[in-house]
């Protein structure tokens, strides 16, 4: 990821450098959305990278998505305002009708649509996805009726389109626990207040994430992606992108708290040295780098069994397991090494290390990575 990407990096650097800490932190004690920030990725074309050329993106691979992303993150930024578009495009791209390409994708890209909120949890099912709720049932017009509700709903505020999981068959009806769900894209321009209510949900994070109801909302009968009954397939292919995405931006936070650490422990002076001479402050510091390194060869070698077409479930899955410990660790050393100082908003240490740990738990908690190596890699027996 290194030497053909150098070029991104240092322009995601550049404008990122136009959004310092104390825009970040703005934001955070108000709990606003960073539109300028977004604005301005979008305009630069970097949240449309995964779409191809012929729909006006720049038609690059899941590599320099990550590197963008991990760029976002290693200048103190927080991508999380925006990462979903890229989450989501796989599903459409590999799904999605002609139609639905043509009436959306150029839009996306031309900054003139959002699609950013991704609706599958549930506040009843959590992490067991096949037994979510929400259902979508056709109408004697051919359109689809949807009832229910989702939590954690993310940037949905911030968007046009939603990207929607919603079970058209009971589970009692389907054969395989798997079949029975649909992907929807919701236009949320027509949805809201008329069956679409959202209630944006406080968190420890600036995240704006929110719960959604959905009563009998009416939505068109193009809105459905693929073959009704599949989607939990489509919506796990999405995820291998989703995972090696999120991991690429625990590399860049790891990244960020290692040079601030490794800086505060050059210039900070107490007991008339430096506190990096001491080794209980070194080795903390060195080993965080060679955990994130580490990490960062699975999401670089997850990228590559992705981009090459290949099955990246468990790279994919690991990659996000290692890199988002690797940040975890990361950010508690740095808050170590700033000592008390860590806890002042002007170091964008806390806030930071409040960030990076949403991570263990989102978009898929670790324990469940842990679940899926020990079966699916592993051949352990179903723990669930
Ligand atoms: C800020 C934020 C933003 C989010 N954004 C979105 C979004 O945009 N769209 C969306 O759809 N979702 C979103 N999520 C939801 C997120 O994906 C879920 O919170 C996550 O998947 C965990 O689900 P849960 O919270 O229901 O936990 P639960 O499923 O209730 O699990 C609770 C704990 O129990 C553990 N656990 C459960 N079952 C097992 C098991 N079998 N073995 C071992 N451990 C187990 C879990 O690992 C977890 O630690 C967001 C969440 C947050 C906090």
């Amino acid at each position: 990821m290194t030497d053909e990407y150098s070029e991104i990096r240092e322009q995601v650097q550049k404008l990122c450098a136009q959004y310092p800490g104390e825009y970040w932190r703005k934001l955070d004690v108000e709990r606003a959305y960073p539109t300028e920030f977004v604005q301005a990725l979008t305009e630069a074309g970097y949240l449309s990278v995964l779409i191809p050329e012929e729909w006006g993106g720049s038609g690059l691979g899941i590599t320099a998505a990550s590197v963008i992303m991990e760029e976002i993150q290693k200048s103190g930024c927080n991508g999380g305002a925006c990462h979903a578009q890229m989450y989501t495009m796989g599903t459409v791209l590999r799904h999605g009708s002609h139609e639905q390409k043509q009436k959306y994708l150029p839009g996306i890209a031309a900054g003139e649509l959002r699609m950013q909120a991704f609706g599958v949890t549930e506040p009843t099912s959590g992490t067991d996805t096949l037994s979510l709720r929400t259902t979508a049932t056709k109408n004697a017009q051919g359109d689809y009726v949807i009832n229910g509700q989702k939590i954690w709903t993310s940037r949905v505020e911030h968007s046009d389109l939603m990207l929607l999981l919603a079970r058209t068959q009971s589970k009692e009806e389907v054969e395989k626990r798997t079949d029975g769900l649909s992907v929807f894209i919701v236009d949320m321009r027509e949805a809201l207040g008329n069956g679409l209510e959202i209630k944006p949900i406080r968190t420890m994070i600036n995240h704006a994430t929110t719960e959604v109801f959905f009563d009998e909302l009416v939505i068109p009968a193009e809105s459905l992606v693929g073959e009704e009954g599949k989607g939990f397939r489509y919506i796990l292919d999405g995820m291998n992108a989703e995972r090696i995405l999120i991991a690429a931006e625990c590399i860049g936070d790891a990244r960020w708290f290692i040079k601030k650490a490794t800086d505060y422990a050059n210039d900070r002076y107490v007991f008339g040295r430096e506190i990096g001479k001491n080794q209980g402050i070194q080795f903390p510091i060195a080993e965080a780098h060679m955990q994130t390194e580490a990490a960062n060869l699975m999401v670089e070698h997850a990228a590559r069994v992705f981009e090459n077409g290949g099955r990246a479930g468990a790279e994919a899955n690991m990659a996000k397991y290692l890199a988002s410990e690797a940040s975890w660790k990361a950010a508690d050393m740095c808050m170590q090494t700033h000592g008390g100082f860590a806890f002042a908003e002007e170091y964008d240490v806390e806030r930071k290390f409040r960030e990076t740990r949403l991570y263990r738990i989102a978009p898929i908690s670790n324990n469940l990575v842990l679940s899926f190596v020990a079966e699916h890699v592993l051949g352990l027996p179903k723990s669930y």
